[in-house]
């Protein structure tokens, strides 16, 4: 097969057309009404903040780093509770938002990418859902179709979608006695909420924000993106850098996703967490810095742009230099490190060794010395 992912082909979506405005007039409307009608209760508050946060650490954790970038390797359990609370957010199966996501990495500003913002902010927010039918060929997903759980959450999808994100939130209202405010809260405002903070991503991001680390990148940084979605919003290291598990490096930016993926490996729960190197990630940082200063100079500066623009070159090189220097005199030092302690804990090894041995031969002597006092001779 030639095509590898999905094809776009115009058709105005009904069904997607009548579920999001029912989503949106529930969720936007119906439920603050309800809330200023009957107010809110304590397990209202409580089953509606469970599932908006594990439905959408579902989709951040899950099914965007997880699965469709492989960014680290997780237990059953995890795996399990993604595709599960993952359905609940009625984003389309893992395998499928996976085929899609792929695509849009790889063919991103295309027609190939099932979210271009070239062809508009709208279409690239909620347009690509409502008006155009997506063919899938899951050629980019075989990786993920080996998985016997991931393919039974994509052919029994509804099912699932139905039991986690509509059946659960309503059983558990019944059993509190709040099933409208489970329907009205748990169900559609926290959907719409969900919606629109996932597809902020590839329309908020793909147009405003910072082009931090690759200046040519449609996708931008943006921190407000980043509050909703749990530290998405910095997509512009992440369409640099899409191996890496985390989005926002730097110490201040949100990005809660990366920290309960390093708790989750803590608890052993996760592990081969893909990381790239501070020194790659600053020299993509200084890059675009010094493009964006040679752009900025040509403008402002045009009678000493010549002799400004030749300063900036020969310190932009001189900056790259002793860049990489540092990076291998790190790298040296970790080696060193990394020997000294291999040598250490093998002297420690011989020595504890060395020890255990003359506990034993003590105790063996004890032992015989011992057996001469029971033989009870006569002397
Ligand atoms: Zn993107
Ligand atoms: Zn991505």
């Amino acid at each position: 097969m030639s095509h590898i992912g999905s094809i776009l082909k115009r058709k105005i979506m009904w069904g997607n057309i009548l579920f999001f405005s029912l989503v949106t007039l529930l969720g936007f409307v119906a439920a603050p009404v309800y809330i200023g009608l009957a107010g809110i209760s304590l397990s209202e508050l409580l089953l509606f903040f469970f599932y908006l946060a594990v439905t959408s650490f579902s989709i951040t954790l899950g099914y965007h780093r997880l699965f469709a970038h492989t960014t680290f390797k997780a237990n059953a359990f995890v795996r399990f509770l993604a595709l599960f609370f993952g359905a609940a957010a009625l984003e389309q199966s893992a395998l499928e938002w996976s085929s899609h996501h792929r695509d849009h990495h790889r063919y991103v500003d295309t027609d190939r990418d099932p979210y271009n913002i070239k062809k508009g902010f709208w279409h690239a927010h909620i347009g690509w859902l409502i008006f155009w039918r997506h063919q899938f060929h899951f050629e980019n997903v075989k990786d993920l179709a080996k998985s016997r759980l991931m393919m039974h959450q994509h052919k029994f999808y509804a099912l699932w979608a139905a039991g986690a994100g509509v059946l659960l939130p309503i059983i558990i209202g019944a059993l509190t006695g709040h099933i409208l405010g489970a329907v009205l809260l748990s169900v559609f405002a926290r959907l719409a909420l969900v919606y629109h903070a996932t597809w902020c991503i590839n329309s908020v991001c793909h147009t405003f924000g910072k082009a931090t680390y690759d200046i040519d990148s449609s996708a931008k940084d943006h921190w407000f993106a980043a509050l909703i979605t749990n530290g998405e919003g910095y997509h512009n290291y992440h369409h640099y850098f899409p191996g890496d598990y985390r989005n926002g490096v730097r110490w201040y930016q949100w990005d809660p996703t990366k920290w309960v993926i390093a708790l989750l490996a803590k608890m052993g729960w996760a592990w081969d967490l893909k990381t790239v190197s501070r020194f790659h990630i600053l020299a993509a940082r200084l890059a675009a810095e010094n493009q964006r200063m040679a752009a900025r100079l040509e403008t402002i500066e045009p009678h000493h742009s010549v002799t400004l623009k030749t300063l900036l070159q020969t310190q932009y090189d001189r900056l790259k230099q002793t860049l990489s220097d540092w990076e291998h005199s790190a790298r040296e030092y970790q080696d060193v490190l990394r020997r000294q302690i291999a040598r250490y804990s093998e002297a420690h090894k011989q020595a504890a060794f060395k020890h255990e041995e003359a506990r034993r031969r003590f105790q063996e002597s004890l032992a015989v010395w011992k057996s001469i006092h029971l033989l009870n001779l006569p002397f």
